[in-house]
């Protein structure tokens, strides 16, 4: 399987790329945009965490508005961080 950050499903590739936890250890499950120090850097319910990805994806990559919901809906509710 794949490494992703299990809060923004961004791939893990590099050591930098990982977030870092309480004690300055590298997080193993979080990118450095989503946790740093032990901490969610941003604090928002799932509902308004796939808007704000989705409107990430249209500017970044130019995807439509539609699909980019859609994959937003589809892959984030999977992911450690927002999984009840
Ligand atoms: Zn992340």
């Amino acid at each position: 399987m794949e490494h992703k950050c299990q809060s923004c499903a961004m791939p893990l590739k590099k050591e930098e790329d990982h977030g870092t936890g309480k004690n300055g250890e590298k997080s193993h499950d979080y990118c450095q945009f989503c946790m740093q120090n032990g901490q969610f850097v941003v604090e928002m319910s799932l509902d308004d965490y796939i808007q704000k990805q989705t409107e990430i994806a249209i500017k970044r990559f130019g995807m439509p508005r539609a699909k980019a919901l859609n994959m937003a809906q589809e892959i984030l509710p999977t992911l450690k961080r927002w999984k009840k």
